[in-house]
């Protein structure tokens, strides 16, 4: 037996690769190790999407280097975006790093770890080839939570000027319905109830292919037998079209909650990122969603400090985030990625700026989460218990004590639950609750007898 570690940063595609890299290795004698300290290989998957993340990678297997000169049957990998955007240039840059795997080489990872492993030689595998892999029969996990991810197509096609995806992950490419559907199946028959269907704009879906659409996809994977609730991520606001727009009104598993990133509230901005839409033409789809379902929950990525965003323009960011009242925003301050058009433009906003309108934003943000939530307290809602919640809370707001159970609601709210007296609550199971109490980024709620 040996033990693998996965570090992920970044996105839940991130983390679905993750869960493949245990799956792929596992016929290999693989299984998941506590730390990197117990392991006979760690690989990093990384992002790139910001400086930040990619600092982070480094940071990380830079620390493995001790292990690595105490051990040498300890190996490295580095898999990811980062991995793909500078591929031989890690090796040299750390020398103890073992391989290199590539966005479109997921499926070569037990080749590339019996060559590393077997012969000692170091792989770089970045080869973009244009074929999406055969998806495998791989033994699925052991359900860990009643809630996971399936990837349904992966690259992208849309050249946003600030962004390395189309670069490091390819163009656009969707799985075939079938292959999604017994995905899940498997899923669920191995205990997950809840599935978010994952893709970098999955609006998009099957067009290429000429596939069935996005939403004929959801009602597919919406039958299910035994899946409770189904999320996607993410959608590009150019492409959520009407069709989408009413499965929100039409298929009962479907989460009213909808993460559509806006990136700035101004026509300007938009244009000069590629975004392919306008202003208008967002709170048009927003108003829209509103009408068919009244409830939904709005989450948006913003960023701040794109090259060129004047003051003005950044007001147009602050008075869309009032004007819609997210459930919550994702906000960032630019950074320049090496490949992305935007790292070329001259116009750059000094970083002190970029700061201080972030802060701005978040605190815009952070007073209305907190009317939001505050607004929840009386409500009786669903919410589906993902485990028993760890900590006692009695230091943070709750005056009810007693252990409590941890959920999310349709809206994708943190909820713990308080059990009604001579009840039972279990993972994976749905269950009405009030809300007692909001606190910073949750809430506290108790079932209804
Ligand atoms: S839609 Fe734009 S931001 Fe999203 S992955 Fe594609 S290029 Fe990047």
């Amino acid at each position: 037996m040996k033990f693998l570690y996965v570090f992920t940063i970044g996105c839940q595609m991130n983390t679905y690769d993750s869960d493949l890299f245990y799956r792929l290795l596992a016929p290999m004698g693989y299984v998941p190790a506590d730390s990197p300290e117990t392991a006979d290989l760690v690989i990093a998957n990384t992002c790139a999407i910001r400086a930040k993340a990619e600092d982070k990678a480094f940071s990380f297997i830079g620390r493995l280097q001790t292990i690595k000169a105490q051990r040498p049957d300890f190996h490295i990998g580095m898999a990811g975006c980062v991995a793909q955007q500078e591929g031989a240039k890690i090796l040299a840059r750390a020398p103890y790093v073992d391989f290199i795997l590539g966005t479109h080489a997921i499926w070569r990872l037990p080749e590339i770890v019996e060559t590393v492993v077997r012969e000692g030689r170091r792989v770089v595998d970045v080869d973009m080839n244009e074929a999406l892999p055969e998806a495998r029969e791989l033994t699925e996990r052991p359900a860990s939570g009643v809630s996971d991810f399936v990837t349904i197509m992966r690259g992208c096609d849309n050249f946003c000027t600030y962004c390395v995806v189309p670069y490091v992950r390819g163009r656009e490419m969707s799985r075939p319905p079938e292959a999604i559907v017994e995905e899940v199946r498997r899923k669920v028959a191995a205990g997950v109830r809840e599935i978010t269907l994952l893709g970098q704009n999955v609006n998009s879906y099957g067009q290429k292919e000429g596939l069935p659409d996005f939403p004929e996809l959801l009602r597919r994977v919406a039958d299910v037998e035994g899946l409770l609730r189904l999320r996607f991520a993410t959608s590009h606001p150019k492409d959520l079209s009407d069709d989408l727009i009413r499965a929100f009104s039409e298929i009962p598993q479907l989460c009213h909650h909808l993460h559509l990133p806006v990136q700035s509230g101004s026509t300007a901005v938009l244009a000069r990122m590629n975004r392919k839409y306008s202003r208008e033409h967002y709170l048009e789809r927003i108003a829209r969603l509103r009408e068919v379902c009244p409830d939904i929950h709005l989450g948006t990525d913003i960023i701040v400090g794109f090259p060129g965003e004047t003051p003005k323009d950044f007001e147009e960011t602050l008075s869309l985030v009032e004007t819609i009242r997210y459930d919550g925003v994702f906000a960032f301050a630019y950074s320049d990625r090496p490949n992305a058009k935007a790292a070329g433009f001259s116009d750059k906003v000094p970083e002190k700026e970029k700061r201080s309108r972030l802060a701005t934003l978040l605190e815009l943000q952070n007073g209305i989460t907190r009317e939001k939530n505050e607004a929840c307290v009386g409500r009786v809602t669903d919410v589906l218990v993902e485990g028993k919640n760890p900590r006692r809370m009695e230091g943070r707001g709750d005056t009810a004590g007693g252990d409590r159970f941890t959920g999310r609601t349709q809206g994708n709210r943190v909820v713990h639950v308080l059990p009604a007296k001579g009840r039972e609550i279990s993972v994976g199971l749905c269950v009405e609750v009030r809300i007692d109490r909001a606190l910073g980024h949750s809430l506290l709620a108790t079932q209804v007898a």
